[in-house]
């Protein structure tokens, strides 16, 4: 067992499993990772990159696994811990949000969360009104630190492109306990594989610097179909899939949009009385009656139970959606499963139908837990088009889909059995009709050949470059890069 005193002498903040405080942060938000089995012996909080080198310098040569830790969402628990013996380098007290209106840059903590980056730049446009964003994600619990490494995908993604695609440097501590800056002039090997090659990997970031972008107040939507009847549910996906796959106009880079089918269990539990189809987003451009004319496209012949349809400054529309989306917010209690297709062939009649079923199949199933979601992120707008040279590898993409099946701590291994077949069947069936690419930040631990799914051809690029920096693996997980 490591001597965690001696540690005590490097760091300002170490938390031992029978310390106050560790069960606020040892925990990851998928509670199937929760376990005292897996939570690390410790949690380290470095204070700058100074304590990151010497936790580094203390850890390798006694052969410490470490995790690293920023907001705590890995779907997979890749931040949970490796058990007693493991260390956890919490990037909690990076909280820096530095932004330099004059070049249109911010600089933020490697612990900052998305939430508290909105905040931060609500308002700093050329009015009050106008916010300065990053490409950021939906869920404002979400670190900066896994979100951006795995390449960032979120509401702005068809307007701005990915999160990587806005970013311009970064600072990391690497395997030999050195800082070094990351950009297009300064090591940019790396820098171009922490632009979409996954947190975890290379080392240590401690801040990134990205792009601003001014955004006017948006008109945000949000659809919802409840238990639309017979084939009903399937034509309502396909015709929001021709919607956004559209590509008159600006559509693609003036409409956001997250859709997708959830089932839950109902106060009477049943669960095949509570299938919801939904769309929701924003638009750009701040015409609401514009918009209404395009989801018209829609609702016309399908007219939902619940539209709203408002406009709203940047930060308030995104904390509407905050709380809401595919896993509700975070919470701590509720464990889950996630898969992910990142869809190269398009959505037909067929995929929007066996999309469906899944959904009531697991509905009527004989282990179901508490809820099962297929969600679509709508791609196709500027992070499809040329530019950025980064590690993200999915730059021909109509969206990303999501398969999240929930059960209850308490729920028998039949439940959690179940969920776990489910999500492998709707992986196993929807990567057949729409492409084998799958989403780094939606690590799925039973996929297989997941470096070429996630990575693409960028792989072996990905493992020369964590040769170069981490050769003897120090950095490693489940679905790490490996050396060559
Ligand atoms: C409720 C919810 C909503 C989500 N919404 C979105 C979304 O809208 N868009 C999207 O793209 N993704 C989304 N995700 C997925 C999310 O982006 C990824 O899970 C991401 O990795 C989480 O980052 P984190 O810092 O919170 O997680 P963590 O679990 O802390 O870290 C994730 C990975 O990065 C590593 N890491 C953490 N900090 C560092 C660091 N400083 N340097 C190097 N490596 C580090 C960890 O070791 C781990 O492997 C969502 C997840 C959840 C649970």
């Amino acid at each position: 067992m490591p001597n965690w005193d001696d540690l005590k002498k490097i760091v300002p903040t170490l938390m031992q499993q029978s310390d106050k405080g560790f069960s606020k942060y040892a925990p990851p938000s998928n509670a199937a990772y929760s376990s005292d089995l897996i939570f690390p012996g410790a949690i380290a909080f470095p204070e700058d990159e100074e304590n990151v080198s010497r936790i580094i310098d203390w850890a390798k040569p006694q052969g410490i696994p470490v995790v690293l830790r920023c907001g705590g969402h890995n779907y997979a628990g890749y931040s949970a811990g490796r058990g007693a013996g493991s260390l956890m380098i919490h990037l909690g007290g990076f909280k820096k949000v530095q932004l330099n209106v004059a070049d249109g840059k911010v600089t933020i903590g490697a612990g900052c969360l998305n939430g508290e980056i909105l905040s931060a730049l609500k308002g700093k446009g050329p009015s009050p009104e106008v916010s300065l964003a990053i490409p950021s994600g939906r869920c404002p619990t979400v670190g900066i630190s896994g979100y951006v490494l795995g390449g960032g995908i979120g509401f702005h993604t068809r307007r701005f492109g990915m999160g990587v695609d806005s970013l311009v440097g970064t600072k990391i501590v690497t395997a030999d306990g050195k800082l070094l800056n990351c950009n297009k002039s300064e090591n940019s090997d790396l820098f171009w594989a922490c632009r979409g090659g996954g947190g975890g990997n290379f080392g240590v970031n401690t801040e990134f610097t990205f792009k601003v972008n001014p955004v006017e107040p948006v008109v945000l939507y949000r659809l919802e179909w409840k238990s639309p009847k017979g084939e009903g549910a399937s034509a309502i996906l396909q015709d929001i899939f021709s919607l956004i796959s559209d590509s008159e106009g600006d559509l693609k880079r003036n409409l956001s949009a997250q859709f997708g089918i959830r089932a839950s269990v109902g106060d009477d539990g049943n669960r095949s009385a509570n299938i919801v189809v939904y769309m929701e987003g924003w638009s750009y451009d701040g015409d609401e009656v514009k918009l209404a004319e395009i989801l018209n496209r829609v609702t016309q012949k399908n007219p939902p139970l619940k539209k709203k349809i408002e406009k709203k400054i940047l930060t308030a529309a995104a904390e509407e959606f905050g709380g809401g989306g595919e896993h509700g917010g975070p919470n701590l209690t509720i464990p889950y499963r996630t898969t992910s297709v990142v869809a190269t062939e398009p959505m037909r009649p067929d995929t929007s139908a066996a999309v469906v079923n899944h959904i009531t199949d697991w509905a009527r199933g004989k282990s179901p837990g508490e809820a099962a979601a297929i969600s679509f992120f709508a791609m196709g707008g500027k992070d499809q088009e040329p530019g950025e040279d980064t590690a993200f590898a999915h730059r021909n993409a109509y969206f990303t889909l999501s398969g999240t099946a929930y059960w209850s701590i308490t729920d028998t291994e039949d439940v959690k059995n179940y969920s776990q077949s489910w999500v492998d069947a709707v992986r196993d069936s929807l990567s057949l009709r729409l492409g084998k690419g799958a989403f780094v930040n939606f690590p799925d631990p039973n996929l297989k050949g997941w470096e070429k799914s996630y990575y693409g051809e960028g792989y072996d690029r990905l493992r020369e470059i964590k040769n170069r920096y981490d050769p003897s693996n120090f950095f490693r997980y489940e679905q790490s890069i490996k050396p060559m």
